[in-house]
């Protein structure tokens, strides 16, 4: 159902709502992938995302693909048969990460968090001591669960036990703080649909010296075609010395309007922007605390601020209370995590997101929950999100 406008606003963690220059870039003519406009596109961008994900040191990537693919390029180019592997699960995600790597032949070893909360940093230091690992992972925001994981530790517990660190940074990268470089962490991957601001379509990710050290001592060879850095390092190191290369036609429109985004991403300032998702994000869940809700992350030190996953009240079922809020306007998702799929409802706050669109959605969270009889006092989430919102203004 559409809204007034003729369109609804969408609020589920990813895709999320674009910039109108970003969608601009995607209309434009498509040039060729080696025409001297794009190849200066293409360099830029990579440029940009070494200041994004604050990595000098690292090597980006930039593929036609989902999230899914920059998680597969990981585990392909990194992983031997016979490779130990630590997964660290804190929800869907990471689950499909421990899948993905033994399908490249790793023996993994999960560590699997409660669900709603995240794995103690000393019980990953106890399994790094215990055994020894040539790769770990951690998904920093599980999308399912909204459980955010401490990223800095585990770049140096990576460090320190000389274990390589691949970070799903899919619901982060670009929205929570990461500093690749200076975090230690090897991989740090993303898709361009969430806190990047591009259409899906895109693979994002960049590797550390290390990392492109291991992938260049491998001695099996890659088992995937497409995702084989050897055939990808030629291509981004071409692009950025702006000179044409070709492996796989890359997405033209899709990297012009990375590149928009990546300026505009640059120019709110990293500071800025974790700064503006931490108070849009926190104020939502105070907002959603006063409506007597509960949060799935348990403790809010692992409460993302990309996205809340809430339970619901037990009368309020999610597919009914995501058509209600339908007819607000207001479009968010269900639950994804299998234990909780009809219980939560989960609402996406990242990206070209604002204090009015926060409001919004609490607004129409507070009357969809009286429309399926809920008792509730309505106004008190959206006043407790506003109050959130200008307590530094006064
Ligand atoms: N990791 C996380 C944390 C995600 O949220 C998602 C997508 N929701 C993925 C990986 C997979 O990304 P994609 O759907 O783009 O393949």
């Amino acid at each position: 159902m559409t809204h007034g406008k003729g369109r609804s606003l969408l609020m589920i963690p990813g895709p999320i709502e674009f910039e109108p220059a970003v969608l601009q870039a995607l209309g434009e003519p498509t040039t060729s992938h080696v025409s001297a406009g794009f190849i200066e596109t293409f360099g830029h961008v990579l440029e940009q995302m070494r200041d994004v994900w604050f990595s000098p040191s690292g090597q980006p990537f930039v593929v036609a693909g989902s999230g899914t693919l920059a998680m597969d390029m990981a585990g392909a180019n990194l992983i031997e048969p016979g490779d130990h592997a630590l997964v660290v699960i804190t929800g869907v995600f990471g689950e499909r990460f421990a899948q993905l790597l033994e399908r490249y032949g790793a023996k993994v070893t999960a560590i699997r968090a409660p669900l709603g909360q995240a794995v103690e940093t000393a019980e990953i230091e106890t399994a790094l001591s215990e055994a020894s690992y040539k790769l770990m992972t951690l998904t920093h925001v599980d999308t399912s669960t909204g459980v955010r994981s401490d990223a800095q530790a585990f770049g140096k517990m990576g460090r320190k036990h000389g274990v390589l660190t691949v970070l799903d940074g899919v619901c982060s990268v670009a929205g929570e703080e990461i500093r690749q470089d200076e975090w230690g962490i090897d991989v740090v991957l993303t898709a361009s649909q969430k806190a990047i601001g591009v259409p899906p379509g895109l693979a994002l990710l960049v590797a550390s010296p290390r990392a492109i050290d291991a992938f260049a001592n491998r001695k099996a060879p890659v088992p995937n075609y497409y995702a084989d850095w050897e055939k990808w390092l030629p291509v981004m190191a071409a692009y950025e010395k702006r000179t044409p290369s070709y492996f796989g036609t890359p997405p033209v429109n899709l990297i012009s309007a990375l590149a928009v985004s990546l300026d505009q991403i640059v120019d709110e300032g990293m500071e800025a922007r974790f700064a503006r998702h931490h108070r849009l994000g926190r104020a939502f869940q105070t907002g959603v605390d006063a409506l007597g809700l509960r949060h799935v992350p348990s403790v809010e030190r692992n409460r993302a601020v990309t996205l809340s996953a809430v339970y619901l009240p037990d009368s309020a079922e999610s597919a009914a209370l995501r058509s209600e809020m339908a007819r607000s306007g207001i479009v968010i998702a269900g639950g994804l995590h299998p234990e909780i799929r009809e219980k939560t409802i989960r609402i996406g706050h990242m990206g070209a997101v604002g204090p009015t669109d926060v409001l919004g959605t609490l607004a129409a969270l507070e009357r969809a929950l009286l429309g399926l009889g809920c008792a509730m006092d309505p106004g008190a989430g959206t006043l407790a999100g506003q109050k959130a919102l200008t307590q530094d203004m006064s």
